[in-house]
């Protein structure tokens, strides 16, 4: 069994190398490779933490396994330590044994850029030159550096629910040279690209903050209950998901399938504009919304990146089973 340390795997897995295995499962998933197993997720009634377990089997890639993990909102402020926490488990396919233990809290953080990416790349306008941000918590960082490397963006602007986490947003813009704006949710309709990623329980941003032509990519509903934007909003958009079933169940648009406003055939995965089934964005005026979920073979595709780099570069630690 090969374990690959959290500490091991900032100067192993690269954002493109993540980028490229996010990609190549979502286009497995879409052709029936590769499927994941319903998620399990419990507020377990202790220091308010969510914690569960994502996974799945990739037959193109001969992934199987899990993340276990998931979210303490107090460890920033009571620990110093990040509120995600998670590892991931490898499994020999043919075998059932345990192959790798890879830690999972950066390697998550990768994998969730990545896939706002991959939706920005196939069905953001190519002119997009705004790109804006809802969310400023550790996950944001992370997408906004991955994001600009997908458009020639030429500025950054933001809002969050507490403002005085906006420097975490100017901070990265600055490291690739944009300027930063603090906007008003209003004036979110300058953006061509608006990534959310906060851990809302109720819509912030609404229809009407969104011009025609936005690429949308909602990162930061992963939960029952959760919510990022307006059913409104939703129902406008033309819609593409990581995965269908986590999409209505988990996802954000879990709230507009309740209520009536979409139904489960306006969703298409990504994996099918990847692999040239669907077309993707059909005009310039259109919404496009990407609600991506976070699925378990994502997990899985970035931490057996890391096994293969980990044991390419001698730093793969190898123990009985
Ligand atoms: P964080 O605690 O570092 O940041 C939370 C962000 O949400 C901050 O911007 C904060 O201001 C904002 N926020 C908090 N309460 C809010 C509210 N009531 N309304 C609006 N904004 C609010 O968290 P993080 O690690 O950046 O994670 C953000 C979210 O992303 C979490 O919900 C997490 O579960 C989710 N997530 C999703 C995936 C995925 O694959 N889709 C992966 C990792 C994390």
């Amino acid at each position: 069994m090969i374990i690959v340390p959290e500490k091991e795997i900032g100067g192993l897995v690269t954002r493109e190398a993540a980028f490229d295995a996010v990609e190549s499962v979502f286009a497995a998933m879409a052709s029936g490779d590769a499927y994941n197993f319903p998620v399990i997720r419990e507020a377990i009634g202790h220091v308010d933490a969510l914690y569960g377990f994502k996974g799945g089997f990739d037959k193109a890639g001969m992934s199987l396994g899990l993340k276990a993990g998931g979210y303490w909102p107090n460890n920033l402020d009571t620990k110093g330590i990040i509120n995600h926490q998670s590892t991931v488990f490898l499994f020999d396919p043919d075998t059932g044994q345990v192959s790798a233990m890879v830690g999972g809290n950066l390697l998550t953080a990768l994998r969730t850029a990545a896939a706002s990416s991959v939706s920005i790349k196939h069905l953001a306008r190519k002119d997009a030159k705004v790109l804006g941000m809802i969310g400023a918590g550790h996950q944001a960082k992370f997408q906004l550096r991955t994001a600009l490397e997908h458009r020639d963006f030429e500025k950054v602007i933001g809002w969050n629910l507490h403002p005085e986490m906006l420097p975490n947003l100017e901070e990265v813009a600055a490291e690739a040279g944009l300027p930063f704006e603090a906007v008003e949710l209003s004036g979110m309709t300058e953006a061509d690209v608006i990534i959310t990623i906060t851990s809302s329980f109720d819509a912030t941003m609404m229809g009407d903050h969104v011009a025609p032509g936005t690429h949308v990519a909602c990162m930061g509903t992963d939960t029952k209950g959760k919510q990022e934007v307006g059913v409104d909003l939703i129902a406008k958009a033309t819609l593409f998901a990581d995965e269908i079933a986590q999409s209505i169940s988990i996802g954000e648009c879990q709230h507009a399938i309740a209520d009536g406003s979409i139904k489960e055939a306006d969703i298409t995965p990504i994996g099918a504009v990847i692999n040239g089934t669907h077309t993707g964005r059909m005009s310039d005026d259109e919404i496009t919304l990407f609600d991506g979920t976070g699925v378990g073979l994502q997990d899985l595709a970035v931490a057996s990146a890391a096994v293969v780099l980990a044991k390419a570069q001698g730093k793969a630690i190898e123990v009985e089973l």
